[in-house]
């Protein structure tokens, strides 16, 4: 009992920590990034007020960031922002109670990016970072029910329901992951790390490899194929780098960076969206994402979180 109350502390302790020092890096970006007017004083605001406490928040603040970067920077080329990002993450390493670093909870596992026929115009996303499972299905339902594009949130419902996908992309969408790892994070998993490498050099595909290469100095990306379920939803797109054995994992449909990076991708390209084949199941899309925001509801009660008759949502528009 004395060591699960010492260990939730301790976690709790390296939670505020992490949480301090992330704000405070992403504070410093964005008005450092206005000071040097590379981001209007309006837009800097709207970010910044994202990390609101009375609204249930939309998205997780590490994809926040993510999309302050692509702004700031006015890019999307792929290693230019995923540069930046690992900068950043770097800096926002925190230290245990034994004085030793250790990377920070907020900040995702998984980096992914994904774009159509055009490889210097990316579309960005990250893995869903919460603490403790019930935040993270909570925030998994809040992103179908609020933030995703329509038909990725119906992916992931069908992926849930029926074990299947629920439409085929056109050809041309390709897609690369990394595990995003900060100095201490690759200290701390070097080993891993060093695996992981060498399973690569089996993989024929290498612009994923290429852009990790480029960005060790700062911390280190690790190409990695997509996990079963996003090879399950998303069969038709060519992952970079890609194998016939797909990893189970030990999350859900919905977790993945890759819904982040696709959902932005269909919210900018019509034409995408005109073109998905979809595929006929017994619940409507409506039913199902009818479903998720019951779930949500459920979450939240257990989560304590008092919405109300009605769930309200940070507009970043307002
Ligand atoms: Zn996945």
């Amino acid at each position: 009992m004395v060591n699960f109350v010492e260990a939730n502390t301790r976690q709790v302790q390296i939670f505020a920590k992490s949480e301090t020092q992330f704000f405070y890096k992403f504070l410093h970006f964005i008005a450092t990034s206005v000071r040097e007017r590379r981001l209007n004083g309006d837009r800097g605001r709207a970010y910044i007020k994202e990390e609101c406490k009375t609204h249930l928040p939309t998205r997780p603040p590490y994809t926040v960031l993510l999309d302050a970067i692509v702004e700031i920077k006015g890019t999307r080329n792929a290693e230019d922002v995923l540069r930046c990002l690992l900068d950043l993450t770097d800096k926002m390493d925190v230290t245990n109670d034994e004085g030793k670093q250790c990377g920070n909870v907020l900040v995702s596992t998984v980096i992914s990016c994904c774009n159509f026929n055009d490889v210097t115009t990316n579309y960005f996303g990250a893995s869903v970072s919460c603490m403790g499972w019930k935040q993270r299905k909570a925030m998994i339902n809040i992103l179908c029910c609020k933030t995703w594009h329509k038909d990725i949130s119906w992916a992931v419902c069908v992926g849930n329901t029926y074990n299947e996908k629920a439409f085929t992309f056109p050809a041309g969408v390709c897609s690369m992951a990394f595990n995003i790892y900060s100095s201490a994070k690759a200290t701390e998993q070097k080993q891993r790390i060093e695996r992981a490498k060498a399973r690569l050099q089996r993989f024929q595909m290498i612009r994923s490899r290429n852009i990790a290469n480029i960005l060790e100095p700062f911390g280190t990306l690790v190409p990695r194929e997509p996990c079963k379920y996003c090879f399950i939803m998303f069969p038709d797109i060519c992952f970079d780098p890609s194998s016939h054995s797909h990893n189970a994992g030990k999350w859900e449909y919905g977790n993945c960076a890759e819904c982040e990076s696709l959902s932005q991708l269909l919210y900018s390209d019509e034409n995408i969206v005109q073109r998905l084949k979809r595929e006929t199941f017994t619940k409507t899309p409506e039913v199902l994402l009818n479903e998720k925001y019951n779930q949500l509801k459920e979450y939240l009660e257990k989560l304590n979180f008092n919405f109300g008759n009605r769930i309200l949502y940070y507009n970043n528009q307002a």
